[in-house]
């Protein structure tokens, strides 16, 4: 982003609570940004990105405008996400949350560069656009994407079998959620290698907590269409 236009492109905002990771249920106002380049097959944000779903009226926001919004919201925190929020230079905006006393939390890939300011980290590293080493060692929280039962076994492999967070979250795959051989491999990983391995859930999507929010926006298709590139 251009720091002469301080100003964010927001698919959505909308007050709700965290439902993964280690901030599970905490009152949370998030900001998700529109745009990402990484494009994995089973996205379920890809109104930020797919041609097919991106929203005629993209919000433009300043940083000052964002954290006025989320004042007003009294969260315990704000989490910024997307999208990639992390192709965008997020410093004006982490200091106009900082200026109203918000903490803000990241929800990124890691496949670019992470500002400095951020009071938390959750990294969910993408085979299409694999995290920076950086990105690595910075994040608080790891959450890996658990699409088919050897995903854990390659990540590992793909990372020199070591992790530098002291939490690593197995998530199934939305669209795998209700698949044995997927479910039976998080469990059969958490149960032979312990810490830091954590099973996880997408807590919010059952609850439909981020959708009753009248910020917030209808879901994009989720499953993956390899022919539509999602
Ligand atoms: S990195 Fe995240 S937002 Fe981007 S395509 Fe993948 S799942 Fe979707």
């Amino acid at each position: 982003m251009s720091k002469m236009a301080e100003l964010y492109p927001v698919n959505e905002t909308f007050l709700s609570w965290q439902g993964e990771g280690v901030h599970l249920g905490r009152k949370a106002f998030f900001i998700r940004l529109q745009g990402c380049p990484v494009k994995c097959p089973w996205c379920d944000s890809a109104s930020t990105w797919h041609p097919q779903y991106i929203p005629k009226d993209i919000r433009k926001a300043s940083a000052e405008e964002l954290a006025r919004e989320a004042k007003a919201n009294q969260p315990e925190f704000v989490v910024i996400t997307g999208g990639e929020p992390c192709v965008y230079d997020l410093t004006s905006l982490l200091k106009a949350c900082s200026a109203v006393g918000l903490p803000v939390h990241l929800e990124t890939c890691g496949a670019y560069p992470i500002a400095d300011g951020f009071a938390w980290v959750t990294v969910s590293p993408k085979w299409a656009k694999p995290p920076l080493p950086d990105s690595l060692i910075r994040a608080n929280e790891i959450k890996l994407i658990v699409e088919s039962p050897d995903s854990m076994k390659k990540w590992t492999s793909a990372v020199g079998g070591h992790w530098h967070a002291p939490n690593v979250w197995l998530h199934p795959e939305w669209s795998q959620r209700s698949e044995s051989t997927v479910l039976n491999s998080i469990t059969e990983w958490v149960k032979s290698h312990g810490a830091p391995y954590r099973a996880g859930w997408q807590v919010h999507k059952p609850y439909f907590a981020d959708s009753l929010d009248t910020g917030s926006r209808p879901p994009a298709p989720l499953g993956g269409d390899a022919m539509k590139g999602f």
